[in-house]
């Protein structure tokens, strides 16, 4: 295995430190051959990433990431290759991304009716693109309210935390339908963090049923033995085993850009499965948003 595939990455699209050009840039200099790009919730940075894929002749996967909410915390959702220009699959992002500026406002009111006084236009600012809790974070951090990052999360904005407002609530089911309406490969992202290994196996055969194709086995900061774990659940479930390092900039994740090997076999099997896939995808509705507070 070597270190020249990342198939978990994040731009200033949505939460990472890097426009995609930059990114790109990066991942040639410590020698990338493939790289899928795996914002939140917006597929905005991917017209940027493949144009500068092409100009340093990487090979740019498409993709995204959607969070998703259970009881305990949350589960994330990649998908790769979705066609992503479908205005149905659009539609529903924006839906989802509206969402998260009445929450990033509504997290900043409470806040401030707390006595602690960051405001939403710098918020904003910080963001760029989809917005999310790492850039309110952010500006905690920058306004002196906190000394770290996840201090911000401990005290301020963790799901247990007076300023914590939910995004729209996605099941896990959920997401990998909507990747599935866009014709893209549905992957459950870093599973040991939830629903964790006990719990997996109880999970599968519904997202499976969902569309569900591919398990991210080497991630991050998983060990071998969880990795090899994850890679005999994928094996008995018949799911890509993908990986990626989850890199947003340096200092968030642990994992540097390329920094975890992942076999080329994981490609080869998504672009088989993306080969593979029908004209016409399933279609999609998003459920109704909970009461937000
Ligand atoms: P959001 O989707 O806006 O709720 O933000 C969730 C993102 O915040 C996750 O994708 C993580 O990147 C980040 N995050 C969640 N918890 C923490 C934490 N304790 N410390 C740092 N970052 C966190
Ligand atoms: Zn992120
Ligand atoms: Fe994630
Ligand atoms: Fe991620």
């Amino acid at each position: 295995m070597t270190n020249y595939i990342d198939l978990h990455t994040h731009s200033t699209a949505s939460d990472g430190i890097y426009s995609p050009t930059e990114l790109l840039r990066r991942a040639k200099e410590i020698g990338l051959r493939v790289l899928a790009l795996t914002d939140h919730d917006t597929t905005g940075g991917l017209n940027e990433a493949i144009a500068a894929a092409n100009a340093l002749d990487i090979d740019l996967i498409p993709g995204i990431e959607i969070n998703t909410d259970v009881a305990g915390g949350e589960v994330h959702v990649l998908g790769y290759y979705p066609e992503y220009k479908r205005p149905e699959f659009q539609a529903v992002l924006k839906v989802l991304r509206d969402a998260r500026e009445r929450r990033g406002q509504r997290m900043v009111e409470l806040l401030n009716e707390h006595g602690v006084t960051i405001s939403w236009e710098r918020v904003r600012e910080i963001a760029r693109g989809a917005v999310g809790r790492p850039h309110v974070a952010k500006a905690l951090l920058e306004a002196g309210y906190v000394q770290t990052i996840g201090e911000a999360f401990d005290k301020y904005i963790g799901t247990n935390c007076f300023a914590y407002v939910p995004r729209y609530r996605l099941t896990p089911e959920d997401a990998v339908r909507l990747i599935a309406s866009a014709n893209g490969l549905p992957v459950m992202a870093h599973p040991l963090d939830l629903p964790g290994l006990a719990e997996l196996r109880n999970w599968l055969p519904d997202l499976v049923d969902a569309g569900m194709v591919g398990l991210e086995t080497y991630y991050g900061p998983y060990k071998p033995e969880d990795e090899r774990a994850l890679r005999a659940l994928a094996d008995e479930y018949g799911l890509i085993p993908t990986g990626g390092t989850d890199f947003h900039g340096p200092g968030i994740h642990p994992t540097p850009l390329g920094g975890r090997p992942v076999p080329y076999e994981a490609v080869e099997r998504l672009k088989a499965a993306a080969q593979r896939r029908g004209k016409t995808p399933p279609s999609f509705e998003l459920p109704p948003p909970v009461q937000e507070k």
